[in-house]
């Protein structure tokens, strides 16, 4: 069983601390920065091994060579970004495991927000590892691809367990759902989630992870019919 710690950094990213008790391996994915991940690593007296990065972008690798130097833990990441990610040290692709400790994620790749961009799926753990690909009613910007590729990226992603707990690296949700309400005006689960997304918000919690089934119910990207549908929304997100 992985313990998993929120480390809410910068505006509104969210790096993920994952620790393995058997093995006592504890991985980061995603760090941003350094320095909360390591206080709160030291906090629960959990060593720090691995590292792993979705994709490129410096609010997901920011803090590598600084947790690596403090560490010395083994930083993994997509083989396709290599050459933007220059602290990598294993580089993985679609199908590739991952081991932390005793447990294992494979490898998806889920190209669109960035050319390389990949995910991490615990499936005996039914966890996955997002990135920016996959958002609460939401999902990414289209910066290194289509709107295709997207589409394929969301029924990989919506042929997981339906209780797969997806965690995503920012707190978008909100404004993801005001528009989420105008893609979709009359879905009831959507206008219920936001009803509880509203009083989450305002109390100040945070509201991922998030599971497939609900994505599955009230993500009008997930729920795009055809990639044409969801070009369209990614547009008008863009624009909202
Ligand atoms: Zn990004
Ligand atoms: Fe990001």
């Amino acid at each position: 069983m992985l313990e998993i710690i929120r480390i809410p950094v910068l505006s509104d990213n969210y790096v993920w601390l994952v620790h393995e008790p058997a093995s006592k391996e504890t991985m980061v994915v995603d760090p941003a920065v350094a320095e909360p991940v390591l206080a709160e690593a030291e906090k629960r007296g959990w060593n720090i091994t691995q590292i792993w990065n979705t994709h490129w972008h410096p609010d997901h690798t920011g803090g590598n060579a600084e947790i690596k130097q403090a560490t010395g833990c083994h930083i993994v990441g997509p083989q396709a970004e290599k050459d933007r990610i220059p602290t990598l040290e294993t580089l993985v692709k679609e199908g590739d495991l991952v081991r932390l400790g005793n447990v294992i994620a494979d490898v998806i790749d889920v190209p669109a927000h960035t050319a390389g961009h990949i995910a991490f799926h615990f499936s005996d753990e039914k966890t996955v590892f997002v990135g920016d690909t996959l958002f609460a009613m939401g999902c990414g910007r289209l910066f290194e691809g289509t709107a295709a590729q997207m589409f394929d990226n969301m029924r990989k992603l919506s042929k997981l367990p339906g209780d797969t707990m997806v965690y995503c690296a920012h707190e978008y949700t909100q404004s993801n759902g005001e528009y989420a309400l105008v893609a979709e005006p009359d879905n009831e689960a959507l206008k219920k989630r936001m009803e509880a997304v509203l009083a989450a918000r305002a109390k100040g919690e945070a509201t991922v992870p998030t599971t497939i089934a609900l994505e599955a119910a009230t993500n009008p990207f997930m729920r795009a019919a055809t990639a044409e549908i969801l070009a369209e929304r990614r547009i008008a997100k863009d624009a909202f």
